[in-house]
């Protein structure tokens, strides 16, 4: 847990001359990337979940720049995207290369937009995530039909695409948007009944002592439907036993991969963590693809883990019922800058080893010790 802070008011923009010269100094002047900017970012009281995920996705580098894009456009009134494109401006405007911000307005327009955000406690930065990419996709989408009925002809007419029902895609389906495709084989008349269902990350089941790829081969395992689980077969006209798999059928641009670590112990009535090793490599290649996939052999390199550092059972925890788990400890960022490695927490940057990365796959044994281990992965596809 970490200590309330206070919000100082009087400084907008703060530099912790310290650790950010050591920084510069360990990066060296001549292998400093131009224009590239790490800048910590001020903790407003547990607000680390958010943190790491900004960081995250500001190493990602499609979505920064179409954020900075969005910033260059005519100002449009304050919403979460206007103050998150305000932010990495701010960051990629910077006069020094290293130093510190406060997230001040964003973190406001966060609180003011949901409740659940609404107070000094720990989230979830995976529901974060999620919340942040589906709000900024809101946003755009709302943007686009104001612009068409702008555009729409005096007399009142309307055009034909307002009455679609699917909205087209924005630059975060663009980005983050993968389909996986979900097939059912009835058992009994072994007809094949396939849906398509678009994600913006998959959340993946963890084991002790695996690899992201066992994980995501055991996201596509085939399940059996049986009992009060059968399916209603359209051929059969009935409930019928079935095989369901999923496999993804369109490989997204940057694939988020969310490890649920997290998992509701019924008979402890709270959620624990699973600290388990899952290796999670810096290139991937994905084996659970579709037959028809589109580019199943996409190579994807990581650019940013969000880690989660504690565990379950830590001591001192005030509990809030169902507000346990993933909304307790501490999180930071790791990310890939240009050829090296960068640790954020908080306020802190660092540079780090690759090697060092193994230290975030997670714990062999005594899992229910303290843990800092890899809880959302972010590839970007190399094409
Ligand atoms: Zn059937």
């Amino acid at each position: 847990m970490e200590i309330l802070m206070t919000v100082s008011k009087f400084a907008s923009i703060c530099t912790m001359g310290a650790n950010a010269s050591a920084l510069e100094k360990e990066i060296g002047p001549e292998q400093f990337p131009v224009n590239e900017h790490y800048f910590g970012l001020v903790n407003f009281g547990n607000t680390c979940y958010c943190n790491s995920v900004l960081q995250a996705l500001y190493f990602c580098r499609p979505f920064r720049e179409k954020v900075l894009a969005y910033k260059s456009q005519p100002r449009k009134k304050e919403s979460l995207l206007t103050c998150l494109a305000d932010l990495f401006h701010s960051i990629a405007t910077q006069k020094k290369k290293v130093g510190v911000i406060p997230p001040k307005k964003f973190i406001t327009r966060l609180r003011k937009e949901n409740e659940l955000f609404d107070n000094y406690m720990q989230q979830d930065a995976h529901e974060f995530l999620n919340y942040l990419l589906n709000t900024i996709a809101d946003i755009l989408q709302e943007e686009r039909k104001q612009e068409k009925q702008n555009g729409r002809l005096p007399n009142g007419n309307i055009d034909n695409e307002n009455n679609n029902s699917t909205p087209d895609p924005t630059w975060v389906h663009e980005i983050f948007q993968g389909t996986l495709t979900n097939e059912t084989r009835c058992l009994t008349c072994e007809t094949i009944s396939s849906k398509d269902e678009d994600f913006l990350d998959l959340s993946v089941d963890v084991e002790q002592n695996t690899s992201i790829t066992h994980c995501l081969r055991g996201f596509s395992n085939t399940e059996t439907l049986c009992s009060e689980y059968k399916y209603y077969c359209e051929e059969c006209r009935s409930k019928q036993e079935a095989h369901k798999r999923m496999k993804v059928k369109k490989l997204p641009m940057i694939l988020a991969l969310h490890l649920k670590r997290f998992k509701y112990m019924d008979q402890l009535h709270r959620y624990t963590k699973l600290s388990y090793r899952v290796v999670f490599p810096l290139e991937l290649r994905l084996f659970n693809t579709s037959g028809d996939a589109t580019n199943p052999d996409r190579m994807y390199d990581l650019v940013a883990v969000v880690v989660h550092c504690g565990s379950s059972t830590q001591r001192g925890f005030v509990f809030f019922g169902k507000n346990s788990g993933p909304n307790r400890g501490h999180y930071i960022a790791i990310v890939k800058s240009h050829d090296f490695w960068l640790l954020f927490d908080d306020d802190i940057v660092e540079k780090i080893d690759a090697q060092a990365i193994e230290e975030f796959y997670g714990l062999t044994s005594d899992i229910s010790k303290n843990s800092e281990s890899g809880y959302i992965l972010f590839y970007q596809s190399r094409d």
